[in-house]
């Protein structure tokens, strides 16, 4: 083993927020990582999502080999989906590589492991740990070591809903609560470090992207909800966060020694957003999504169209609760997603509500399955149970005329052009799971709309994005320092898929040949390059990860709290 590396990846972080304030010199340890070492722009998946992109940042595959697509994958027997898990990942992961040559890791809190892998070292999963599980920790028995230390380990994001309209109370507590996670979770690394001596040490910071969700209004001035007063209330909790990080990246970096290779990235970055495109209603309208011929399916679809929906039902709840009250129950609820309510409400009028049950999917060509990313699928015979497009030419046409009509897609309110980019698999995704992959996957994030696939809940196709006001860009973001890399140097181009080789080839590893990412060598010192070769090793097989049994429940409980983030 050549060197250490440790890594701070700081989710949806992005220049765009933190640059003003590193060059007023308010961040000063990550302005100074700038001037010692390299920094840019680190390119995100497609989606950039992040589920996919942390799995390409682990595998350095990209997600046709990996696997991970978005938070859920689609049974194409059911049509019904379920959250992924370690099992859904394929590809070897870093620390496995690490731990083959006899290296310890220490892996803390990244969003997509859970149950935690037997490493060389010490794993703690993340937020998609089930509640109440004790079992998220690997040795076992470091979990009550860690809590003595510590107190109760600080799992959990809280949960941010209304925390963009609601009082500036909540607001508070939001940012409290993510900046006491923040302390715990270095504190954590701190200890760890100094206990196992780690050759690689990965640690995940949630916050940065939570603020990216919902309190981007807040410090972007463009944002079309920019609230001077709340801004100037709020802002300098926010920017503590970011000091708080800045200062606990400076001790991890000291107490990691000057023979330590020290990056800090993110998975994507984060922007505006102002409206969502419901891509189902859309689909629906354009006739690729067909309903059922039967008189209840016509009956609840005719009194959709007329407004009656779950998302209207919800608004008139909501007048009629006061909103103040429904976001304290849900707040106080923790993980309950924001229309539970209003299904166990709904009861009775379910029944007449339109759904995914009234699609008639032996005459759909195409739907769209992700609820925020825009990954559309083709119903394609042979690969969907009850597929009706033929592989082939009858699927290039649907597939052409879906990315033409897209192009041409227009915000009905303005009459702008959305002007969002379709991603098609075979441009972005290669390996062995492409069945599993999107067909396309439409992206006007840049334009500040949010595309995705709802189930009906509302009978509009453009919307004001309720709640978030900020959602992920492709420009995540890298710094980095240490004895093997440049100073001073920015990098162009480097991508996620490029940072697993990058930290094989510091630490003096071989790269297996299946490995999709390329050496940054752009960051990496003359000297360093001149003396050590880039080696290569044949792909080994991975053992299938263990699964996560969940029970019905656990899975529930994962997917509302993937839905009060806001990635569901
Ligand atoms: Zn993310």
């Amino acid at each position: 083993m050549r060197g250490k590396v440790y890594v701070i990846g700081l989710d949806g972080g992005t220049f765009d927020l933190l640059k003003p304030w590193m060059e007023a010199g308010r961040l000063p340890r990550l302005q100074a990582m700038t001037h010692n070492g390299v920094s840019g722009e680190l390119e995100s998946v497609v989606p950039p999502v992040t589920g996919p992109a942390w799995t390409s940042f682990i595998t350095g595959k990209n997600p046709g080999k990996h696997g991970v697509f978005e938070f859920k994958l689609m049974d194409r027997n059911t049509y019904q989906y379920h959250v992924i898990d370690p099992q859904s990942r394929r590809g070897q992961s870093l620390w496995d590589l690490i731990g083959r040559h006899g290296g310890r890791a220490v892996v803390l809190n990244l969003p997509i492991i859970y149950p935690p892998e037997k490493v060389n070292g010490v794993m703690v999963s993340g937020f998609l740990t089930p509640s109440g599980r004790r079992d998220f920790v690997y040795p076992p028995e470091m979990l009550d070591e860690i809590e003595q230390k510590f107190g109760p380990y600080a799992l959990y994001p809280p949960v941010p809903f209304f925390a963009a309209t609601e009082s500036d109370e909540n607001i508070e507590q939001f940012l409290q609560g993510i900046t006491h996670q923040l302390d715990y979770q270095f504190r954590v690394a701190q200890y760890l470090a100094e206990k196992v001596n780690p050759h690689f040490l990965m640690l995940h910071i949630h916050g940065g992207d939570l603020i990216g969700h919902w309190l981007w209004h807040l410090v972007d001035q463009a944002h079309p909800h920019y609230d001077p007063a709340a801004a100037e209330k709020h802002g300098a909790a926010i920017f503590e966060y970011f000091r708080r990080f800045d200062e606990a990246v400076g001790k991890l970096a000291d107490g990691a020694g000057e023979d330590t290779t020290f990056l800090i990235v993110s998975d994507h970055g984060n922007g505006t957003i102002h409206t969502a495109i419901d891509l189902n209603n859309w689909l629906l309208e354009q006739g690729y999504i067909a309903l059922k011929d039967t008189p209840a399916t016509r009956l609840k679809y005719r009194m959709w169209k007329m407004g009656f929906s779950l998302e209207a039902l919800l608004r008139k709840r909501w007048l009629r609760a006061g909103l103040g009250k429904l976001a304290k129950r849900i707040i106080k609820g923790g993980t309950e997603s924001p229309l539970d309510p209003m299904r166990k409400g709904a009861g009775r009028a379910a029944r007449l509500r339109l759904t995914y049950h009234d699609v008639d999917w032996p005459r759909t060509k195409a739907f769209c399955y992700a609820s925020v990313f825009g990954q559309m699928i083709i119903n394609v015979t042979g690969l969907w149970s009850q597929g009706c497009v033929s592989p082939g030419a009858e699927y290039r046409a649907i597939r052409d005329q879906l990315v033409r009509q897209l192009s041409q897609l227009r915000d009905p309110r303005t009459g702008q052009l959305v002007d969002g980019h379709t991603f098609l698999k075979d441009e972005v995704y290669r390996g062995s799971y492409m069945d599993d992959a999107p067909d396309m996957t439409f992206v006007p994030l840049h334009r500040g709309y949010l595309a995705g696939g709802y189930r009906f809940i509302s009978n509009k196709i453009f919307f004001p994005m309720p709640l978030m006001t900020g959602f992920h860009r492709m420009n995540g973001l890298m710094l980095g320092t240490g004895p093997a890399l440049r100073s001073g140097t920015t990098i162009t181009g480097a991508r996620i898929i490029d940072v697993c080789p990058t930290v094989l080839y510091l630490m003096g590893l071989p790269i297996p040949r299946d490995i999709d990412g390329e050496v940054l060598t752009d960051m990496v010192a003359e000297p360093f390059l001149k003396e050590n070769v880039i080696e290569f090793a044949e792909a080994v097989d991975t053992e299938q990860a263990t699964a996560a049994t969940l029970t019905a429940e656990e899975e529930a409980d994962i997917i509302g709290r993937l839905q009060s983030l806001g990635y569901l």
